[in-house]
């Protein structure tokens, strides 16, 4: 199993306040945001193919792979209905702050407490229990989130610290889902450098459904 490490939590750099959508859509403001100190997070809008098709894979023994990455879409909602989308990823080192850390220190404050968002993320394995009570944290005082978490894998599922964490995101009101092989399509899509030249057709690894079932009735049994 892939060993993570518990790092000293990186202080907030930005006030809960807050600011205009406008942050989200700017590329210049997001990426001001995102840039702060002292995160060693690596974010951009795609991640190259190597890295997606390593990081992401859904195999049982996640040996090596000792990263989150985190594919993010947020929808803005605004009263009339409007729906603005913004996209991107965020990748740890391990060495700060976890992605999942890393997004709420980041993208969080530049919500708009007037718009209603719903997050949708694409991690490549599920949150360890420091990150897990970062979002229950978060959900219970942003109203106006919601929260789909899409994991590749389930990161030390057979701890019960992790299956009670997980119970608890739950309850917090966060839907969790493990990635079938049509959500890798849509991150390998929509969140992978794509060459040019190259096939952009993804190209399921052979065990892909199989290990979304394994990993899906786990899910649903520690869920259960
Ligand atoms: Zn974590």
């Amino acid at each position: 199993m892939a060993q993570r490490e518990e790092t000293a939590a990186a202080t907030a750099p930005t006030s809960q306040d807050g600011e205009d959508l406008e942050n989200l859509e700017d590329p210049k403001k997001l990426k001001e945001l995102v840039e702060l100190p002292p995160f060693e997070i690596v974010t951009g809008e795609r991640l190259p193919a190597n890295f997606f098709k390593f990081q992401f894979r859904n195999v049982e023994y996640s040996s090596g792979r000792n990263k989150t990455f985190l594919c993010y879409v947020v929808e803005a909602q605004s009263k009339g209905g409007q729906v603005q989308a913004s996209r991107g990823y965020l990748e740890d080192e391990h060495i700060s702050a976890h992605a999942e850390e890393a997004f709420f220190n980041t993208i969080v404050p530049a919500f708009d407490p007037a718009l209603r968002y719903l997050v949708t993320w694409y991690v490549s394995s599920s949150p360890c229990a420091a990150c897990a009570d970062r979002i229950v944290r978060t959900l219970n005082k942003t109203k106006n989130l919601r929260l789909l978490l899409l994991a590749g894998r389930l990161f030390m599922w057979e701890e019960p610290e992790i299956q009670a964490a997980l119970r608890k995101l739950k309850e917090a009101g966060c839907k969790l889902r493990i990635m079938k092989p049509q959500d890798f399509e849509y991150v390998w899509q929509n969140f992978v450098e794509q060459e040019e030249g190259e096939s952009k057709a993804f190209e399921p690894w052979e065990d892909i459904q199989e290990n979304f079932l394994y990993y899906d009735e786990k899910l649903a049994d520690i869920l259960k």
